[in-house]
């Protein structure tokens, strides 16, 4: 499992082969004031980090083989953000800090994931960390591996967040290709991941590179909320392809066959 990342994550079909549990939960889930600010909220608050409108239990928590630090930019709009997907289902291993109010990291078990000229890839930095580098002329500062850090911005913020002094030393860790199905369209690239699919992209790979047993979905509902979010948000381009077609079939035909319905429609003419 040293290769690619499995394409799983093509747009087509991209999470039907994951191990992700049942969204029914969700489905039922009504908007609601949130337990800590009192903000109305659906699923989760993601300012408070809380599940809203439905009980622990029914949502999946995911254990994670390292802590797991996000760091965001300010003007990274919350709700729009993945990172709280990522502090809700995996709580004790994730810690979501507000750029510049984070540590100051110890560089020999910590790496920064972002890529820029001599990052490692996963592969070479559990490599560095076992101390089995061989194809490194690389040395790394690093002991072992306790911590991950991930930068949630704009990719034009993220080239100033990564120079911040606490950040700056840090072994920086870039992913292997691996393509977003981000719905939205802001990115400059379609390999810049929104952060869940990173935190969940590195976190596969880690396992690949580290462990002796096969991947096995261990780390798939870190997309749970992802996924959902994208078959609502496809259902909902469906439908509304599918009531334009519906409105649209004398147009299609338009004059020669059937001028008389192309007429009942004018306005859906283009
Ligand atoms: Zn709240």
């Amino acid at each position: 499992m040293s290769g690619k990342l499995k394409p799983s994550l093509d747009c087509k079909n991209p999470f039907q082969d994951l191990k992700i549990a049942s969204w029914d939960p969700l489905r039922r889930v009504q908007r609601s004031p949130c337990p800590l600010c009192g903000r109305s909220r659906k699923y989760y608050c993601y300012d408070c980090y809380v599940l809203v409108g439905v009980t622990r239990e029914l949502i999946p928590t995911v254990a994670l083989p390292v802590k797991i630090d996000i760091v965001k930019h300010k003007e990274e709009a919350s709700g729009k953000s993945t990172s709280a997907h990522a502090k809700i289902l995996s709580p004790d291993w994730v810690t979501i800090y507000q750029y510049p109010d984070m540590p100051k990291y110890d560089k020999t078990k910590t790496v920064l994931i972002y890529p820029k000229e001599g990052s490692l890839t996963v592969e070479e930095l559990v490599a560095s960390v076992k101390g089995s580098s061989s194809s490194s002329a690389r040395s790394t500062p690093l002991k072992e591996l306790e911590r991950v850090v991930f930068i949630d911005s704009t990719w034009s913020q993220s080239r100033g967040m990564c120079i911040h002094d606490n950040l700056s030393d840090l072994v920086c860790v870039q992913l292997k290709d691996a393509v977003t199905c981000f719905w939205r369209t802001q990115w400059e690239s379609k390999h810049y991941l929104a952060t869940i699919e990173a935190v969940y992209y590195f976190v596969k790979e880690y396992h690949d590179h580290s462990s002796t047993q096969a991947y096995d979905g261990e780390y798939d509902n870190l997309l749970y909320y992802f996924a959902y979010q994208y078959n609502v948000v496809q259902g909902a381009i469906s439908q509304r392809e599918e009531n334009m077609q519906r409105k649209r079939p004398a147009v299609e035909d338009t004059t020669e066959d059937k001028p008389s319905q192309a007429r009942k429609h004018p306005k859906t003419a283009q």
